[in-house]
């Protein structure tokens, strides 16, 4: 159950509706966002729900039967909208792309980088300065040097910065220089970290784990926006299955399930959900018709010398020739569904 607050509930009138709502279900979560404050209540069902939703200072309340709550659809229907800064967002109004290296690796391919994407108006950069790679021997990253020049020649360029956190002590000192915290597949479940950036007031591009379940990556989000941060970006990346013919095998399914059961926004990461550079086209297209929000695509200049995910990796040729592709998926998708 979720009951939302008014904005001027008194403590007085708090402490009377946790009261009242202890007789009912076991406890209450207090949550507090940027857009709202509510109560997350687990318990009993088979009570008149009016007996709190005519309390004062409740402006509405919804039975949510999901294990997870607030990032469900079940209690707002509206699709949510995440702002990234003044002139970019991602939500059911635009189809947004991301794109850039699997890793950040010198000034110069950041310049090029920008540049490609400047060319094609392309809003966001995706880079990662701290890489979780199966090898503790394979390129780690630039970490924050990396980080800061990334941030200076995107800032010149007004492009947004996405880039991966792995660990609570790395939010703060890359606070500063991103635009959009990305949670990789690996640390879906981390819950400490998603607690942490529950407290964070920038958005968060959360990944699907490599094994996770859909409901497993909603309760992810619902570490993050139980904590406070209600601009949550869900990313379908692929799962491990039983085929071997591609890296991963991007779930399809899981874009058009994950925004039937929630609010939040979906992107799709065709790059590491196939991870095959030659197919990579083909499934962000399938993408957008599954509902995507967005793609994050992997792309660099020359592909073959990345320090990492090369073989994934679409040269600028390929990238823009896709863009375009994409953008015209996006409109037919939209005149479809008027249909
Ligand atoms: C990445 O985006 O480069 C990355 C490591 O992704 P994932 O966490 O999905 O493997
Ligand atoms: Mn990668």
């Amino acid at each position: 159950m979720i009951i939302q607050l008014e904005h001027q509930i008194s403590e007085d009138e708090k402490k009377s509706l946790l009261r009242e709502l202890d007789k009912l279900v076991k406890g209450g979560t207090e949550v507090s966002t940027q857009f709202g404050n509510y109560i997350v209540a687990i318990g009993r069902s088979g009570f008149d729900i009016r007996s709190i939703g005519n309390l004062q200072g409740v402006k509405d309340i919804h039975r949510v039967s999901d294990p997870y709550k607030l990032v469900s659809k079940k209690w707002k229907l509206d699709e949510s909208t995440i702002k990234i800064g003044n002139n970019c967002s991602i939500g059911p109004d635009s189809f947004t792309i991301m794109a850039g290296p699997c890793s950040i690796e010198s000034e110069e391919q950041i310049k090029s980088t920008v540049q490609h994407l400047v060319a094609n108006k392309i809003p966001v950069m995706r880079g990662g300065v701290y890489k979780p790679r199966s090898s503790p021997y394979s390129f780690r990253g630039l970490g924050m040097d990396g980080l800061k020049v990334f941030y200076r020649h995107c800032r010149e360029q007004g492009i947004k910065i996405i880039t991966e956190v792995m660990m609570v002590e790395q939010i703060e000192e890359m606070y500063d220089y991103v635009d959009i915290f990305q949670v990789g597949a690996r640390n879906s479940q981390n819950f400490n970290l998603l607690d942490a950036l529950g407290g964070v007031d920038k958005p968060v591009l959360l990944k699907r784990g490599i094994s996770g379940t859909i409901p497993e990556l909603l309760q992810s989000a619902e570490y993050i926006f139980s904590n406070g941060n209600e601009n949550i970006i869900l990313c379908e990346r692929g799962i491990r299955t039983f085929e071997k013919s591609y890296r991963n095998t991007l779930d399809i399914n899981a874009i058009a399930v994950l925004k039937d059961r929630s609010h939040l926004p979906v992107i799709s990461d065709p790059s590491h959900g196939i991870g095959v550079r030659k197919y990579v086209d083909k499934v962000a297209m399938a993408s957008v018709m599954a509902g995507a929000d967005g793609v994050i695509l992997e792309v660099h200049e020359k592909p073959e010398k990345a320090f990492s995910d090369g073989q994934q990796t679409l040269d600028y040729l390929q990238a823009e020739k896709l863009y375009s592709k994409l953008m015209k998926l996006y409109k037919l998708r939209e005149d479809l569904d008027q249909l």
